[in-house]
């Protein structure tokens, strides 16, 4: 079957084109001015947006944190994905310490298969670091696995930095990149302690004692060993000023240096800890935290010059009931906040419609740029021909308003609850065939997407990406 979207805007990172798309055997067969009908469907998209589907670089689903676990499976979580646009999200697989990552990579395939509505890949987490698992890393590659997640923080995951320095080197070797989460674990546990000892249990303490200082120190850190290891880097979820300042730093000593950031940062004000009710500000709890306006406008800013290459949601949610566990104790509360569904309308809304950024730049960060960090490109994140027809239908004009009993994200909240859009997503297209229609959710079928090398890109500081 051929669908012909006529009339519409297509959006791609350098900027908007009239142009018809011709979608047919799953692909984008066509895209140019009035392109003949023939025997195609012929889909009005007059007054429209035509993004390439967006790429969710960073989702949780199927997690196990603390002893529950995260409400969003693949199937609700990919689900409520594909209705908000995101027709390809790269989750998390990992390994138990001591376990090998063939064997991690085979549980997540398994959460996965059958149940993902929108394509899918994982990126490999490195939480232990041996001769065997240095071997499997080529392993990975070869099986479409060619990024890899590493924290600086949690014990249960963290791994020493000469064994992180050995990792970096390994993956240039073999042709990955490795994702980090940047805060320093040492610090933010001695902040804890007096916490405890002074009895403020409550979630105001959790932004206090996981300040930004301690993740531009830990982003600062992570890049002075990239450096001497002469490897690319991404620094995942970056929330502040600072950190950006080291990002900067490093980038003019000529690293290259990926930075991804979320919309909770650009979008919510750490006061959202200090709400009177315990569980109204439990909800919020996610690391690194909300951090304050300044930090804000400075990620906004950095979106806006090309110093922000992704927007991805570390979609990581629970419930109120699951965030309760930790009614007597933040540290207890398990942390991750949903947001796989309302991350295009957000971005759109507060970015685009608002004048922060652009269309293309939008199209920058949550397509084009993820597509080629993360091996996909230009398979995904580019309206051409060739590329699969994952196409996003946007309605500049349809306004409406984010609320959690609207949404297919399996949680009681949504941290955006009663904020209005500009706009919203009519239809999406998953490889050709019309997934997604004014809310309603009709096909689904995702795919493993096997990634290949990331295709570099220069990113920053001395204007943009090429
Ligand atoms: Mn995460």
């Amino acid at each position: 079957m051929r669908t012909l979207l006529q009339g519409g805007t297509v959006v791609s990172a350098k900027g908007m084109t009239a142009a018809d798309v011709l979608l047919e055997k799953g692909l984008v067969s066509a895209v140019g001015e009035h392109l003949p009908v023939g025997d195609a469907q012929v889909v009005d998209c007059a007054g429209k947006l035509l993004f390439p589907g967006f790429i969710d670089g960073h989702t949780h689903f199927d997690l196990e944190v603390g002893g529950t676990i995260t409400a969003d499976d693949f199937a609700s979580g990919s689900r409520a994905a594909l209705r908000g646009g995101t027709t390809m999200v790269v989750d998390f697989a990992a390994p138990d310490k001591g376990e090998t990552l063939a064997a991690g990579l085979e549980r997540w395939r398994r959460k996965a298969e059958g149940r993902a509505a929108c394509d899918y890949g994982f990126h490999m987490t490195i939480d232990d670091w041996n001769e065997g698992i240095s071997r499997e890393i080529g392993e990975m590659l070869a099986q479409g696995i060619s990024s890899f997640k590493m924290y600086m923080t949690y014990p249960a995951m963290m791994i020493p930095e000469g064994d992180m320095y050995h990792a970096l080197l390994r993956l240039k070797e073999a042709g990955g990149i490795a994702g980090v989460h940047c805060e320093n674990d040492g610090v933010i546990r001695a902040l804890t302690a007096e916490a405890r000892a002074a009895g403020r249990l409550s979630p105001a303490s959790h932004p206090r004692t996981r300040p930004a200082p301690l993740e531009a120190e830990a982003v600062g850190h992570l890049l002075r060993l990239a450096q001497l290891a002469d490897v690319p880097v991404i620094i995942v979820h970056l929330t502040c000023r600072e950190a950006l300042e080291e990002v900067r730093a490093a980038r003019r000593r000529g690293q290259t240096v990926y930075a991804e950031t979320c919309p909770h940062y650009l979008l919510l004000e750490d006061s959202v800890y200090d709400r009177p009710e315990y569980m109204e500000a439990a909800k919020f709890v996610c690391a690194p935290p909300i951090r304050k306006k300044a930090d804000q406008d400075a990620l906004w800013e950095a979106l806006r010059k090309g110093e922000i290459d992704t927007v991805a949601t570390d979609h990581c949610s629970f419930t109120t009931a699951q965030k309760r566990v930790g009614q007597y104790d933040f540290t207890k509360i398990p942390g991750g906040l949903p947001g796989v569904e309302h991350r295009g309308v957000l971005l759109y809304t507060h970015g685009v419609a608002a004048g922060r950024i652009t269309a293309a730049d939008m199209c920058r960060v949550l397509c084009e740029n993820p597509a080629k960090l993360y091996g996909c490109w230009p398979r995904k994140g580019i309206i051409a021909p060739g590329s699969d027809g994952d196409i996003v239908v946007y309605d500049p004009t349809a306004d409406s308003v984010i609320t959690a009993a609207d949404q297919l994200q399996n949680v009681d909240y949504t941290p955006y609850e009663g904020w209005k859009t500009a706009g919203s997503i009519a239809r999406v297209y998953l490889r050709g065939r019309l997934a997604v229609d004014r809310g309603r959710v009709l096909e689904t079928g995702g795919q493993f997407i096997h990634r290949g090398k990331n295709h570099t890109f220069s990113c920053s500081s001395n204007g943009g990406m090429v």
